[in-house]
């Protein structure tokens, strides 16, 4: 048996193919997992789940809904998609996690998360972060607006992050090595995988007087798919074309 993680599709109606690709994926392979992990900008951005007819979600939701009914599906948010609510669950039938939780992945204590609390160099970010992804209060504020509003504020904030991210460096939007080091020594784990980079890769890491550990990074999924494959005899990334 294998479990599938994937993250950072961001599914919109701009990348209608991607979209197509994440349905046949829910209808094929993933119907032969054992389990699912999304973690995390699943979509491009999520308003709330009363508009998930207006993103042109309702497929997904029901793809997804399908497979859920077979194996089991999670959630980890993303910082595109942090609004994600109980309707979204009863939609997907997928279970939602807390961002950086622990799993016994085939007897290997995993680190699964989002991948932005990482990030720790990007500042405005993690304001950003602070301010709105944790905050209950700006989540029921924002939730509480019309959908039309929030469709405007939604595109404001990606203007912003888009103006953000070409003013900043390449290695300012990586993980900083100090915060991954400290997430593998606070959750006693030696085994981490995690998005939001777009970086697809495989880190190893000498821990202090306590061996190797080893960090997955998956990719986003536009020319190609980014698939975390694991099973009892450890891990791979295929990238099957889109
Ligand atoms: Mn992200």
């Amino acid at each position: 048996m294998h479990s599938y993680f994937i993250s950072d599709l961001h599914l919109s109606e701009q990348r209608p193919q991607v979209s197509q690709a994440f349905i046949k994926f829910l209808a094929s392979d993933a119907a032969a997992a054992e389990q699912l992990f999304i973690l995390g900008d699943l979509f491009e951005y999520w308003i709330g789940d009363d508009a998930a007819s207006l993103v042109g979600a309702e497929p997904i939701l029901q793809q997804m809904s399908r497979l859920a009914e077979q194996v089991p599906c999670h959630f980890i948010a993303g910082n595109r998609d942090f609004l994600v609510g109980e309707e979204f669950c009863k939609m997907s039938g997928f279970s939602i996690m807390p961002d950086e939780s622990v799993i016994d992945l085939y007897g290997t204590p995993t680190l699964i998360l989002h991948g932005d609390s990482l990030c720790i160099e990007d500042h405005e970010h993690q304001l950003f972060r602070q301010m709105i992804v944790t905050n209950e209060q700006w989540r029921d504020g924002f939730l509480a607006l019309s959908i039309p509003e929030r469709i405007e504020a939604a595109k404001q904030a990606r203007m912003e992050s888009q103006q953000h991210k070409s003013s900043i460096s390449m290695e300012i939007m990586d993980v900083t090595e100090s915060a991954v080091l400290d997430a593998f020594v606070s959750n006693d784990v030696r085994q981490m995988i995690h998005g939001h980079t777009h970086r697809q890769a495989t880190h190893q890491y000498k821990l202090e007087g306590n061996g190797q550990a080893t960090r997955h990074v998956l990719g986003d999924w536009s020319q190609t798919a980014s698939i975390l494959i694991a099973d009892a005899d450890g891990i791979k990334i295929t990238n099957p074309p889109i």
